[in-house]
């Protein structure tokens, strides 16, 4: 019998699955695809932050991203460049790869090609049911087990866990595209509602190409195809064939319950993305290294109750609660942006006193700050005021389950943490 049985080989079940090897734990990862890392499963901007906080594998291809620019839909261009190695855009499949090495070498055991059907609790431990691609099946007892499934939501019912109830989708094609080091970003509820558009540029093997996809809040593989034909991308990617596609929902607000006798949620699989931009990669490796924690300290008392295994859930709201709150706040504003809006957005940012705040604060990982800062604007609070009335009663239904979603009695002790992470 397995200490850790972890479902999903995702980052957060393969940096799960090395923190508790690493820790001495007998850990199992099933994974359903045949290889990790394939299909590839994002972009890969991360926080080079990333790199020293977390115990990462280096050899991820990166390269650190300086200039920006942002389009709005009336044609106002705004160009970013930054002295610091804030932002790099990883080989997200070498990444996992790399981190599925770590996790071997620390002694974890990793099942590709083996797809999870079912998890049971037992009296005392887990089981589950498994399949590979030739039908065979067999059964696998844990201890403990940690959800890291991504957004497939297939197990969470049947062990007492809710779904996520709300997503952004993103769609992204790599392309040959003309050399640049610019990552570029479209506003607009024409190229993207309710969120952006990007083309992020990178090499491989020598060649140059690009990264190019929309986050959007409805028919995404539509508004791919029609960015995919504007004037700003058409005519700098290079003939030649797609070279890989992906199309995934990506939740923008946490599960309320991410722990149950025996079993913890990680990364995607508990909702937890940054409702601004539906970056996950960060809070999956958080949420793997606190959930590893717990764990860990679970198998040491030999007790796995929820009511142990909820200091897992205590220690990520201290430290990304009130950032999600802020952020999902800020989402439901800035989404209801009518596109002269955006464009009124551009242009106070590209002004003072609003340039200068968002020099102060903005930040790649922790957009709390920023926030904050901009609601503190007079002009920019009349902006996201004036966009949430265009929407009317129906924004205050929306408002209210993700008011559900986060008690408030966490508050003070969620911000102090925050604070001290920023
Ligand atoms: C278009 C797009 C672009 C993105 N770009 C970025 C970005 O630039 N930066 C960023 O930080 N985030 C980005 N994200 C989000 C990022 O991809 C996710 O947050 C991240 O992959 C979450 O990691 P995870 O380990 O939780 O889940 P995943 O990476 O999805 O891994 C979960 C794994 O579990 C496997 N699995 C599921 N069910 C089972 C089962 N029953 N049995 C066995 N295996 C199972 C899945 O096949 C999958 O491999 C993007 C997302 C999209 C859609």
């Amino acid at each position: 019998m397995y200490d850790v049985l972890i479902i999903g080989g995702g980052p957060a079940g393969l940096y799960a699955a090395y923190c508790l090897a690493k820790a001495g734990r007998s850990v199992a990862v099933f994974e359903e695809h045949p290889e990790i890392g394939s299909p590839m499963h994002c972009t890969g901007l991360v926080a080079s932050e990333s790199f020293t906080r977390f115990d990462l594998p280096q050899q991820a291809n990166r390269a650190a991203l300086r200039r920006a620019r942002f389009h709005s839909p009336g044609g106002h261009v705004l160009s970013v460049a930054s002295e610091k190695d804030e932002t790099v855009v990883l080989d997200r499949s070498a990444f996992d790869r790399g981190l599925a090495e770590q996790a071997l070498e620390a002694g974890a055991d990793i099942f590709p090609g083996c797809r999870v059907e079912a998890l049971r609790r037992l009296r005392r431990s887990l089981v589950a049911r498994t399949s590979n691609s030739g039908g065979e099946g067999r059964l696998v007892r844990g201890r403990l087990g940690i959800l890291a499934t991504g957004t497939s939501y297939g197990l969470h019912r049947g062990l007492g866990f809710q779904l996520p109830h709300r997503f952004v989708y993103g769609a992204q094609v790599e392309v040959g595209f003309e050399e640049t080091s610019e990552v570029e970003v479209c506003f607009g509820n024409e190229v993207a509602p309710e969120s952006f558009a990007w083309v992020v540029p990178f090499t491989r093997q020598g060649v140059a190409m690009a990264k190019i996809g929309v986050l959007a809040s409805r028919d995404v593989a539509q508004f791919l195809a029609r960015f995919l034909r504007s004037p700003l991308v058409a005519s700098r990617i290079r003939p030649g064939r797609i070279c890989s596609y992906l199309r995934r929902p990506i939740p923008v607000r946490p599960l309320s319950d991410t722990v149950a006798d025996r079993v913890l949620v990680i990364g995607d699989a508990a909702g937890l993305a940054k409702p601004t931009t539906g970056g996950g990669v960060y809070y999956s490796l958080l949420s793997a290294e606190l959930a590893a924690a717990a764990v860990g300290e679970a198998l040491e008392a030999g007790d796995g109750s929820a009511r142990f295994l909820s200091r897992y859930q205590t220690a990520w709201r201290a430290a990304l609660g009130s950032e999600i709150r802020t952020a999902a706040l800020f989402r439901t504003f800035a989404s209801q942006l009518s596109d002269a809006q955006i464009d009124e957005t551009f242009r106070l940012v590209d002004r003072e006193p609003i340039a200068g705040l968002i020099r102060d604060h903005a930040s790649f990982n922790w957009h709390k700050s920023v926030i904050l800062a901009l609601w503190r604007s007079s002009d920019m609070r009349s902006l996201l005021w004036r966009a949430l009335m265009r929407r009317g009663g129906q924004m205050i239904g929306a408002l209210r389950p993700s008011m559900d979603a986060y008690p408030a009695i966490e508050l003070q002790q969620e911000s102090a943490a925050a604070d001290s992470l920023n």
